[in-house]
């Protein structure tokens, strides 16, 4: 658990399900910083594996380039490998994970095998008119990941990061508008239909995700307290 972190159960389980530039990864990140979460980004993991030039990074490279899915054996492979750390025990955040029906499945015998259950899915509900404007306007701080909009989230000093200081920004290669009509396609032919899989679980939770992120983040810490109390 992180220091100064709010306390809750051991190892539980948080979906965030949404499209490209709902904000799963900014309210995962604040969730891991609230609760001491682990934040697991298989977007995060495949970029990864790509820089690294490990031999699932090679094969995902190109589908990610042109906003597809990567094959389900290769994001459960980077995952699997991903759940071997043991610091996903203090319980963790899938952001941008499960995508596909046969992914969701995977994750159920995964949970059956370690004791585990998921204790919300939260579907960020955005309009998808907004999203080629949220997603082109991101970036990322080169140092320490921290991500900014500009638009929506600047730094406090113009060019220079509020958490580290560092002064170099990286844009996603996928998030250029051409991509991102592709990566929401994918999401709304192959992720979409996983709110009613979670809904007849009985576990999803629904969150206008249009608002300002720290009225979002104030209802998903809600829905943390309220699944782990
Ligand atoms: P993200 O960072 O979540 O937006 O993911 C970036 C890209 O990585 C996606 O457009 C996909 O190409 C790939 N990706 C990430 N997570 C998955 C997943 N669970 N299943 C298939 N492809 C994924």
């Amino acid at each position: 658990m992180s220091r100064g972190a709010e306390t809750v159960t051991a190892a539980p389980v948080f979906i965030l399900l949404g499209p490209p530039g709902a904000g799963k990864g900014t309210q995962a990140k604040l969730l891991e910083e609230r609760f001491g979460l682990v934040q697991l980004s298989t977007g995060d993991l495949l970029r990864a594996a790509v820089r690294e030039g490990t031999e699932a990074g090679r094969k995902a490279q190109a589908v990610m380039e042109a906003g597809g899915l990567v094959p389900d054996e290769i994001v459960l492979a980077v995952l699997a490998d991903r759940l071997s750390r043991p610091d996903v025990q203090r319980g963790v955040i899938l952001d941008g994970f499960p995508r596909t029906a046969g992914q969701a499945e995977a994750l159920d015998r995964l949970l059956v095998g370690s004791g585990q259950k998921i204790d919300a899915a939260v579907s960020l509900e955005v309009d998808d008119a907004a999203m080629v404007g949220r997603i082109s306007g991101r970036c990322t701080c080169a140092a320490c990941g921290e991500g900014y909009h500009d638009t929506f989230k600047q730094p406090s000093r113009a060019g220079v990061c509020d958490r580290c200081g560092g002064s170099e920004f990286t844009r996603r290669a996928d998030d250029r508008a051409e991509t991102v009509a592709e990566r929401l396609k994918a999401y709304h032919a192959q992720t979409a239909p996983l709110i009613a899989y979670y809904e007849g679980r009985g576990v999803l939770e629904r969150v206008d995700a249009m608002g300002e992120i720290p009225a979002i983040a104030a209802q998903l810490g809600a829905i943390v307290k309220r699944a782990t109390a």
